[in-house]
């Protein structure tokens, strides 16, 4: 990657869709579609303070700001916004999102989808998860089959893109270096995910993990929550189920899925018919045994 020149995020450029002009990285509560943040929203500057907002966290469009507004992992938050300037040439002409990507979705959900985190050049450019990347078209064209989306391809925020009954969120919520977070970053950005699941369990019946990152950040929380599950505790792979009991409530089915990479996607390990699978499961029966 070049050096950019001085100021370089700073030019205007117009959104792909709308043909608004933004500079990056995006400054919030400027017209970006579908940016949930505000220039008062709270910003999380380190580890406890993702604690303290995300806990503090009213409602599901609250916790979408505020996480579109993190500042708390110093590596992410500089590489991030680097990507954000500097740009990949294919999208020179585009803005960067270049800030945390927050939660997609139904708010009334009852199925989470867990990736890993934003693509450099994907959701950190768009602004939306798995959107604007190979996976991305992996991942919405199986929703889109299911009966999920609304569409099968994620091109950019402010495509009409809509999800019924489903949501998606990330283990982490920043475009990592090499698609590589640290456990500390994962740590960081738990509290994100724990609040997330909390305001969903009522209505939540289904847990689609893509990747063992995914289903490794997914248990971690649900075990700070104080959930049930199996013991030993349960493996990923592609396929794999298991039942997860929130206190007080029904089970929740988790489902296991090679990751919408194109690491996966181009050398056969997954295949549209193996992700129409898995998307399948999540409606199945789960026993009330967790
Ligand atoms: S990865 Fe999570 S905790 Fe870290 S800066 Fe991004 S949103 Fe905040």
């Amino acid at each position: 990657m070049t050096v950019p020149p001085p100021n370089a995020g700073a030019t205007p450029l117009p959104h792909p869709v709308t043909g608004q002009s933004f500079v990056s990285p995006v400054p919030p509560g400027t017209g970006w579609p579908g940016d949930p943040s505000a220039p008062d929203t709270p910003v999380a500057t380190d580890t406890q303070s993702v604690v303290d907002l995300a806990a503090d966290c009213a409602d599901l469009e609250d916790l979408q700001a505020r996480v579109g507004m993190c500042r708390a992992c110093p590596r992410l938050l500089a590489w991030r916004e680097q990507v954000a300037v500097h740009k990949r040439a294919a999208y020179a002409d585009e803005p960067y999102w270049g800030r945390p990507v927050p939660p997609f979705g139904d708010p009334a959900a009852r199925v989470l989808v867990v990736g890993l985190a934003p693509a450099a050049h994907g959701g950190n450019r768009t602004g939306r998860m798995f959107t604007g990347d190979r996976s991305g078209d992996w991942l919405y064209a199986a929703l889109h089959r299911a009966g999920y989306a609304n569409q099968p391809d994620s091109r950019a925020a402010g495509d009409g893109l809509a999800l019924a009954g489903a949501r998606i969120v990330a283990a982490a919520r920043c475009a990592p270096p090499r698609n590589v977070l640290t456990a500390q970053e994962r740590a960081t950005c738990a509290p994100w995910l724990r609040r997330e699941l909390e305001l969903l369990t009522p209505g939540l019946t289904a847990i689609l993990a893509l990747g063992g990152v995914g289903w490794d950040a997914l248990l971690r929380v649900t075990d700070d929550l104080g959930w049930q599950r199996p013991k030993p505790r349960p493996r990923f792979g592609h396929g794999a189920v298991a039942a997860l009991r929130p206190p007080g409530r029904a089970p929740v089915r988790l489902v296991g899925s090679y990751h919408v990479s194109q690491q996966n996607t181009f050398t056969g390990r997954l295949t549209a018919s193996m992700l129409d699978e898995v998307c399948s499961a999540l409606e199945g029966q789960i026993s009330s045994e967790a």
